[in-house]
């Protein structure tokens, strides 16, 4: 059993609609992550029987689950929608784990919900096994990130161009309050809730936060830190709608994701942003954006007075400095440097306009800086040369260099073809195999092992992912 401890539900009306999960025909369990189990304080052994199964398919509603289906707003791609929610996922509650922090347990792929619009609120295997395997990833880097907990496939189909399996995502977030869930209230007026709301996230993620102005800068902290992580892993999360922007700081919503294999700052994967609105280098830029919007929600329980639309402003504008700051530390350490000085800047992007110059894998050409093999990514292999003499002569001498860098820069990633891979085998062969090399490569992103050694390579031409979908 799990011992749900609920404070969502505990909001008044107004906040989600009370929503079962809609079961499915043939629950079968895909993945169990035991670490996070145990993590969590669930008992593992509990979720693995039949009884825990038809909880993790949406079958059956555990004692003490209340569930629900969350009310929030967003701005896609720039253009406001008052009205989103959760259109595919039902939160079960939350529980508090051995150390005291609180999460939530969501189930994602649940079935309709007043939320849904024209969704059917499914969800297929394939972007169910990409969000267990780079959420698990970040999570293992450190990325502030949702979890996932479980999978399992529902034996039923989904109809999206084809027919697909379908399949139902556990995911773990240390709270699901997104931006847009503040811009569903202010966009109404309602004051009352946006101060409840705002009163329910500075006691769960803030509790030394002195009010909304304070929740506001401690969100922009946690955003700068976030994308920052981001960054230094060429991770383009493809989808940075408000309502996919967790006040947390957790990474959320993973659909058309993709890391970036040659290293080309403008590179978009994600099939629906024609515009590259949402490019791995427009991220921080998108970043503030959305800050403008919770900021713009919080005005009103600040004073909604002039004073107030300028401090707003003020901590807004805290983000690119704080950014800033936070990008160098990553970057920094990526070159083996615990220390950061202002002009590391300079030798940091120096490297990265070589890198872009030939689109010079990414993740390969940092992990290369430890044994030696970042010059064979290079083809101007003097213009790499030149900068590392100049790298060199900087670490000399730092008794941490080798193990700063090692610890910040993965020798593999979940490369796109990679996870692309693993989901064709599951689906067309109901073979897994794939999928759970990929997960436990993924959970020790700094070890070594010959049977790794083919996920750490780029793609071959013909294995190339262009295009990422929303699933
Ligand atoms: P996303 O861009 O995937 O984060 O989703 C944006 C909105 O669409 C959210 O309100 C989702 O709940 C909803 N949505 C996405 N896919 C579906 C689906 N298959 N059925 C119902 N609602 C969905
Ligand atoms: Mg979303
Ligand atoms: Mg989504």
């Amino acid at each position: 059993m799990i011992h749900f401890n609920n404070s969502y539900a505990r909001l008044p009306e107004g906040f989600f609609t009370r929503t079962a999960p809609t079961p499915v025909r043939d629950p079968k369990l895909v993945a169990l992550n035991l670490p996070l189990a145990e993590r969590l304080g669930l008992d593992a052994e509990w979720l693995q029987s039949p009884e825990g199964l038809q909880v993790l398919a949406g079958n059956a509603v555990a004692e003490g689950s209340e569930p629900i289906a969350q009310a929030y707003a967003g701005h896609q791609f720039g253009g406001f929608s008052p009205q989103l929610g959760d259109g595919r996922a039902v939160l079960l509650g939350e529980v508090i784990a051995p150390d005291g922090a609180r999460f939530d347990i969501q189930l994602k792929g649940a079935g309709p919900t007043p939320f849904s619009r024209r969704g059917d609120g499914r969800a297929w295997l394939g972007p169910v096994l990409r969000e267990y395997l780079v959420s698990e990833f970040m999570a293992a880097f450190g990325v502030p990130t949702t979890r996932a907990l479980a999978a399992v496939t529902t034996g039923e189909q989904v109809i999206r161009e084809t027919l697909l399996p379908g399949a139902v995502l556990t995911r773990i977030a240390a709270s699901h309050i997104r931006v847009g869930t503040f811009e569903f209230y202010a966009a109404r007026g309602d004051r009352e809730r946006l101060r409840l709301l705002t009163e329910h996230v500075i006691a769960r993620h803030y509790p030394d936060a002195s009010g909304a102005a304070d929740l506001l800068q401690r969100v922009v902290e946690a955003q700068a830190y976030t994308i920052s992580c981001w960054m230094g892993l060429g991770f383009i999360h493809g989808v940075m709608n408000t309502d996919n922007m967790s006040v947390s700081g957790e990474t959320i919503d993973y659909g058309p994701c993709a890391f970036m294999d040659g290293y080309q700052p403008d590179k978009v994967f994600s099939s629906i942003d024609a515009y590259g609105r949402y490019a791995w280098n427009e991220q921080p830029n998108i970043a503030v954006w959305n800050l403008a919007q919770l900021a713009s929600c919080l005005v009103p329980l600040m004073g909604d007075s002039d004073e107030a639309v300028a401090e707003a402003t003020r901590i807004v504008h805290s983000f690119p400095a704080l950014y800033q700051r936070e990008w160098l530390k990553r970057f920094a350490a990526k070159l083996g440097i615990s220390q950061p000085r202002p002009e590391d800047r300079a030798l940091i992007e120096k490297l990265l306009s070589l890198m872009a110059q030939e689109q010079v894998d990414f993740t390969r050409a940092f992990a290369g800086l430890s044994d030696g093999k970042a010059r064979d990514e290079f083809i101007d292999r003097d213009a790499f040369d030149q900068w590392a003499a100049e790298w060199q002569a900087r670490i000399a001498g730092l008794p941490d260099a080798a193990e700063f860098m090692a610890r910040a820069n993965p020798r593999r990633i979940p490369r796109n073809h990679r996870i692309e891979q693993a989901i064709a085998l599951a689906r067309d062969e109901g073979d897994y195999s794939l999928f759970h090399l990929l997960d436990a490569a993924l959970r020790q992103p700094f070890t070594d092992r010959a049977q790794w050694d083919a996920l750490a390579l780029p793609p071959e031409p013909d294995e190339v992912v262009q295009r990422t979908f929303c699933g």
